[in-house]
């Protein structure tokens, strides 16, 4: 079995964390932000076959791959889950996250619903933290907001977006849910979720 040998930011508690919402709720800056609070704490950059967008850095906020080369990482089991989203295949690196973990590392997944079923089926330790929308006609306003989409593929979004909460609140995958109804205050919630359960596992301080 490999040996990860520690590093100086290392703790003795590994924790994976999930974090999934519907698109326009918020939860890349709300990932971004406990990313930054935590020392030592790491994002897992997921393999995509989705095309690079002008926005995304290859090897920052994902690694982009050919349908071929996800064919064989699927076939080499590189995966510790992975999805289709969208019509597109998502994956998160085993070996990455296997050794951040053994380094004591806190590990962050950005995933969606059907990827956290699969690592809570595996890692029932992980902690699994969904993000809500205020509402729904809150959500369907972010989403016009970003302009990415004409109203056709928003409201496609929209629905996919409702059956994605509905999902979340009934598969039992997760631990939190947590509503992004101001990004600060949001951010400080999942901060301190992710460092109660860190607390927790080192049990009561005398
Ligand atoms: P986007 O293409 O907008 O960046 O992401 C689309 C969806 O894919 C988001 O819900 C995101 O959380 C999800 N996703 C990103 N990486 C992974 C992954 O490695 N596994 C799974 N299951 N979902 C992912």
């Amino acid at each position: 079995m490999t040996r990860y040998p520690p590093l100086p930011t290392d703790t003795s508690d590994g924790l994976l964390v999930i974090i999934s919402g519907p698109s326009g709720v918020g939860k890349t800056t709300i990932t971004r932000g406990v990313e930054r609070a935590i020392r030592g704490s790491v994002f897992s950059v997921s393999a995509t076959t989705r095309p690079m967008t002008a926005v995304d850095v290859e090897g920052v906020d994902y690694r982009f791959v050919s349908d071929d080369e996800f064919d064989r990482m699927v076939a080499d089991e590189a995966f510790l889950e992975w999805a289709d989203v969208f019509g597109k295949r998502y994956g998160t690196p085993r070996d990455w996250v296997v050794e951040q973990l053994a380094r004591g590392r806190l590990v962050i997944l950005e995933i969606d619903v059907e990827g956290a079923r699969q690592v809570k089926a595996a890692l029932p330790e992980a902690l699994a933290i969904f993000i809500m929308p205020p509402s729904e006609d809150v959500l369907l306003e972010r989403l016009r907001s970003r302009k990415r989409e004409d109203e056709s593929q928003i409201l496609k979004r929209f629905a996919e977006a409702k059956h994605e909460i509905q999902v979340a609140r009934s598969c039992g995958a997760y631990d939190v849910f947590i509503v992004n109804d101001e990004l600060e205050r949001a951010i400080d919630e999942a901060v301190n979720t992710v460092r109660d359960r860190r607390a927790g596992r080192r049990g009561p301080i005398a």
